[in-house]
Formats: structure tokens, sequence, C-alpha cells
């Protein structure tokens, strides 16, 4: 993909609304998950449906020289933060990629350790400042927006700064949009600390607003109360984070929050994944091709990570963060029962030693059918939806997912549990029909993980015409931003008034 970097940004007069982006990551300069993939697709989207937007994000050590080399400097100022009245140094580094603007935030303090999330103690002051810094920065710049998009609980703070203190500034006209992307991490910590570091006024911390309980603090909690309107990246997920098992003891407050709550499915850049055009595929393929095109892939891949090379094996995928939210433990009771003569598991993730272990272990068992590539890597990511055959999300929960969108668009079917975004993005295939995109299963259970791959071998192997089907099906399915940057555009348009 050819970055066009630095571009100058035309004036948009006939913007239909202005919306500034906050958020703790964005690819290409850093990404530990989906949220970093939103971040990048979902403004580009925007723009196409004529919005104005601009992203503010860390300007963290680790973004990549090629771009913090071409960064323009727009200003500089001091901000006073926390309770005893020190001022921090706010710097704004600017970068315009295809159309784009993207405001990073720099502060030496803050943001001088490798890599975006530490612990809870470095990260709580190192959001709050950010979450502040981004408002003070959209002053500064005298550019402001009609709606400001918080993502996730590092920018949760945004909401409660823009109707407190910066109430009677220029952004405090905006209103917010807090998104979801994943409940379970929620900024929580002892209410002096977070007190302390925000010096947010004392009634923000009463009853419903951040008090989690006598003691602490929740900065997403807060959030949500004070946002104009709450989002999340899937209808199921919105339902299901209202009720206690998904809710993460916020249930009771998304319940009561629960007219302002919309679930919007998210999407994938189509150009960043496209097996046509991408440049890190040994073989590019389409829809007309792909059959014959991902043996050639699964070739390189198998070659690449050690395994036997045949083009007659099964390859089942999983990339991933590791940890229990992805439905690992299933995966471990019947890693065994998986994997056989015919069928090779690849793992490319890094997360809890116990899952690394665990899959460096059967790599070690079964030699040559598996691969347990422990890391972080972009390029073999692309190089595993295009050469395996299958791919596996079982998760526990999940808020949308993306892999298993990248892997439809990649002719590579899903094997996914019926939960949030997976359930509404994977139809079921039917052997009575023929129809559907994938194999799916409900109870949170191996039995049922094992019975749904066993589901996917027999087409696989026993019914090669309709799973060569299904595969250029799944590769026509509409994975794009479109739809639901336009559903976005409507909420804005709605805020906006
Ligand atoms: P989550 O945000 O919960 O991690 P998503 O499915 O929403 O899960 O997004 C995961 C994104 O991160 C996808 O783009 C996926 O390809 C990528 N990814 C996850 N683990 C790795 C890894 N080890 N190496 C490269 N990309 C990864």
């Amino acid at each position: 993909m050819e970055e066009q970097e630095n571009q100058t940004v035309e004036a948009r007069p006939d913007a239909k609304c202005k919306i500034a982006f906050v958020g703790s990551e964005c690819y290409p300069f850093v990404k530990t998950g989906g949220l970093g993939d939103v971040m990048y697709a979902l403004p580009r989207a925007l723009i196409s449906q004529n919005c104005d937007v601009r992203v503010f994000l860390p300007k963290y050590r680790c973004i990549p020289e090629k771009y913090r080399e071409k960064m323009v400097y727009r200003g500089s100022f001091m901000m006073d933060l926390c309770q005893d009245g020190r001022s921090f140094f706010v710097g704004i580094m600017e970068l315009v990629i295809d159309g784009v603007i993207y405001d990073f935030i720099e502060n030496e303090e803050f943001f001088s350790w490798g890599n975006p999330y530490t612990d809870l103690y470095a990260d709580i002051p190192k959001y709050s400042y950010f979450s502040k810094a981004s408002l003070a920065a959209m002053n500064y710049l005298e550019w402001t927006p009609d709606v400001v998009h918080c993502h996730d609980w590092q920018a949760a703070l945004v909401p409660i700064y823009l109707k407190t203190q910066f109430a009677p500034t220029p952004v405090g006209r905006a209103k917010s949009i807090l998104t979801i992307h994943n409940l379970r991490f929620q900024g929580i910590c002892g209410i002096p600390h977070m007190k302390y570091w925000t010096n947010i006024p004392g009634f923000v911390f009463d009853y419903p607003g951040m008090k989690q309980n006598a003691d602490d603090a929740n900065m997403m909690k807060g959030g949500l109360a004070f946002a104009d309107c709450i989002t999340t990246v899937s209808k199921t997920y919105a339902g299901e984070i209202q009720t206690g098992f998904y809710g993460e003891r916020l249930d009771d407050h998304l319940r009561y929050h629960s007219g302002k709550l919309v679930g919007i499915v998210n999407g994938i850049d189509v150009e960043q994944w496209n097996s046509e055009t991408d440049s890190l595929l040994p073989a590019n393929y389409t829809a007309a091709d792909a059959i014959e095109k991902k043996k050639a892939n699964k070739l390189a891949l198998q070659e690449k990570l050690g395994l036997e090379q045949d083009e007659n094996k099964m390859v089942i995928g999983l990339i991933s963060r590791l940890t229990n939210q992805k439905g690992l433990d299933l995966v471990n009771a019947i890693f065994g029962n998986i994997v056989d003569a015919n069928t090779q598991i690849v793992v490319l993730g890094t997360g809890d030693h116990n899952y690394e272990n665990s899959f460096r272990y059967y790599e070690g068992v079964h030699k040559g059918s598996v691969c347990a590539y422990i890391s972080y890597n972009e390029a073999l990511a692309h190089q595993i939806y295009a050469g395996s055959d299958a791919l596996l999300v079982p998760s526990l929960f999940e808020p949308c997912g993306l892999t298993q969108l990248i892997a439809m668009r990649y002719g590579t079917i899903p094997i996914v549990r019926e939960t949030g975004g997976l359930k509404d993005t994977v139809q079921p295939y039917n052997e009575s029909t023929n129809e559907g995109n994938g194999f799916t299963f409900f109870d949170y259970d191996a039995g049922a993980l094992f019975d749904a791959v066993c589901r996917t071998k027999d087409v696989y192997f026993k019914e090669r015409d309709r799973w060569d089907e299904m595969v250029v099906r799944d590769m026509g399915v509409d994975v794009s931003w479109d739809k639901s940057a336009r559903e976005y555009c409507d909420l804005y348009m709605k805020l906006k008034g």
C-alpha cells in the first residue's frame, strides 16, 4: 500500500461535520489489537462520507522513525493537570496521510516508554494527561469539532472534561461519543489517585458517575455516564454487555444508560486487506483464482514455518492476543484432537505466558504439523490469512472481532463462537441450502468447539466443491466500512443537531 504522506489538506468548508478521534493506538503508528485497526480505517471511511476528521494520538517512542521524522511541529503550550497545580508540556506534531490529519501529543514524561501500555499506575496519569491535552490541543489549534469520538477507557475522561473544565471553552460546544471496543478494560484505581491526577470536580466521583465502590474510581464508568452517546462495536455485544455474564460489573450502569447505547459493527479497510494487491503475499489472488493461488500461499507458509509442505493438508490458523478472552482454554483442551495426519495448526500471538508455553509445547509434540509463532508480526499475519484454509476464533467474548472479517476477505473460512460481533458477521454454514460463511458453535465448551472443527473438516475433506464455493462466497462478503461509516455519520449528524 502506497501511503501519501504530508499532502496539503484541502479545507473542507462543505464537510458535513467535524469529528475529532481520540484514542490510544492507531495503525500504522502503533497497534496492539483491533482498536488500532479501527482508528486507522474508520477516519478514512468517514472522509469519503465527506466528514472533516482529525485523529489525536499520543506520540509514543515506539512509533517508527519513518513517521516521526515526517511529523511537522504545530505548536506547544503548558497545561495544568493534577491537583498540585503543576504545569505539563504539550507539543503538537502533525502528520497527514491520505488526507487524514493525525495530531500527535508530545510529552517525554508520559510517552517515553517503548510500548503504549505499561501498568495502571503509570497508565492512569498518562491517559488522563492525554485526554485533557487532546482537548486543549483542539482549542490551541482553533479547531472546534462537532463531535469528539473517544475510544475505550484511555479516552473515557474526555466526555467528563468536556462537561466540566472545558465547558466554558470553544471545544466545550462539542458533543461526545464513547465507543467501547472492549469492556474488560476500564481504567480503575483508588479515588485519591484518580482525584490527584485528573483534578476533576468532586461531584463526578459520586454515584452514578466515576465511583466504582467505596474506594475506587472507574474511568470507563464515568465516561459512559457523561458521554452524549455510547457505541459499541456490534449489535450483539451491545445487548450482551447489559447482562451479568458479559457486563464486567457495569451491566446495571449500561442498562441505566441503554437509551443512548448503540451497536455499530466494525468493518475492515479493504485496501489494506486486499489479497489482489497485498505486497506481503507470495501469490496475489482474486475470487476468480483463489482456489489455486491459496495453495501457493499455503505451500510458502508451510515452508516458512517449518511445516510439512503439502497443499492437500488442511491448515487452520489462529491469530490472536493470547488471553483467556480468546477462548484459548477450549483450544488447549482439544488441541491434540484437532491436529492429525491431514491437519496442521499455525498459531500467531503473544500474551499470557501459560498460553504461549502450551502452544510451544504442542509445537514440540507435533513437529512439522504445528507452528507456535509467539510474537507480534504484521507481515506473517497477512501470510497466515492468505495461506490458511480456516481460521479459529472461539472467543469467550468478542466485542466485534476483526480476524474473522479479514479471514473471509482472504477466502479463509472462519470457525467462530456465536458471541458479539462473531455472531453478527459470520452466517453459519447450512448444509441443506449450501449457504453460509463459516462454522459456528454456541456453548463455551471444548466439545462444542471440537464438533465445529469436525464439521469444518468434513466439508473440507469430503465436499471440496462446496468448500471451494464457500471460499469464493466469503471473498464476496461486504466487510468494508461503507455501511457502518454511514451509520456513524448519521449518528454524528443527529448529535450535531
Ligand atoms: P483484539 O482487538 O481483541 O485484539 P480483533 O480481532 O478486534 O482483536 O483485532 C485483532 C487485530 O490484531 C487483527 O488485525 C489481527 O490481525 C491483529 N493481530 C493480533 N495478534 C497479532 C499478532 N500476533 N501479529 C500480528 N497481528 C496480530
